[in-house]
């Protein structure tokens, strides 16, 4: 993996592609670019500051715990749709809701 520095017209918060972070509002980011793969050389994403900061072996190391992260959430939702099969969901209508938040 190659990042590298390009400009852009866009000053936009970009997702990290190594993290949960963002870029910063700048017209310089940081893109990360596969050295091999079926996608060499494209822009696969914008690595933000903090990622930056940790270096080669910090970026892996937020690589992993954002895969563990999502793991954990992934198991959690499992869990969630699993109990939800077996149970009804009680909630009001949007209708309803529309209502009470016309009411207020
Ligand atoms: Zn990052």
């Amino acid at each position: 993996m190659k990042i590298v520095i390009e400009s852009t017209n866009f000053c936009t918060r970009w997702p990290c592609y190594f993290c949960d972070g963002h870029t910063s509002k700048t017209s310089l980011l940081a893109v990360a670019k596969p050295e091999s793969g079926d996608n060499k050389g494209e822009r696969v994403g914008d690595v933000c500051e903090e990622c930056l900061k940790a270096g080669p072996d910090g970026m892996k190391r937020r690589v992993l715990e954002k895969a563990t992260a999502a793991e954990r959430y992934a198991k959690d939702m499992r869990t969630l749709a699993e109990r939800l099969q077996g149970e009804p969901i009680d909630a009001p209508t949007h209708e309803e809701f529309v209502a009470a938040k016309a009411m207020q």
